[in-house]
């Protein structure tokens, strides 16, 4: 059922935040997704690529912006990403 999003909450299907005033599809029970959830190309138009050099300098994930360790950390293309956001962002089938 379509509705119109009343209060910022979480898309149950891609984790992101669905701002207030946007057509959702809401299933009781479930909670809301997103008409169609942005992909993650939508994601990466955000944020800025960087340099390998500059990749490493970073210590925050660029899309979640949580702290990114070492062994913690994926490098897609000139991205610098957590564990999570490279999971969910790239390593989806
Ligand atoms: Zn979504
Ligand atoms: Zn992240």
């Amino acid at each position: 059922m379509r509705i119109i999003n009343r209060f910022e909450n979480i898309c149950q299907k891609c984790k992101s935040t669905i701002p207030i005033d946007t057509q959702v599809e809401w299933t009781k029970g479930s909670g809301i997704t997103h008409i169609t959830c942005p992909t993650s190309e939508d994601k990466f138009r955000d944020i800025t690529p960087l340099t390998f050099v500059e990749a490493r300098g970073l210590t925050n994930c660029q899309l979640c912006e949580s702290e990114a360790n070492y062994t913690d950390t994926y490098y897609y293309e000139n991205y610098r990403l957590c564990e999570r956001c490279w999971e969910e962002n790239l390593n989806a089938t």
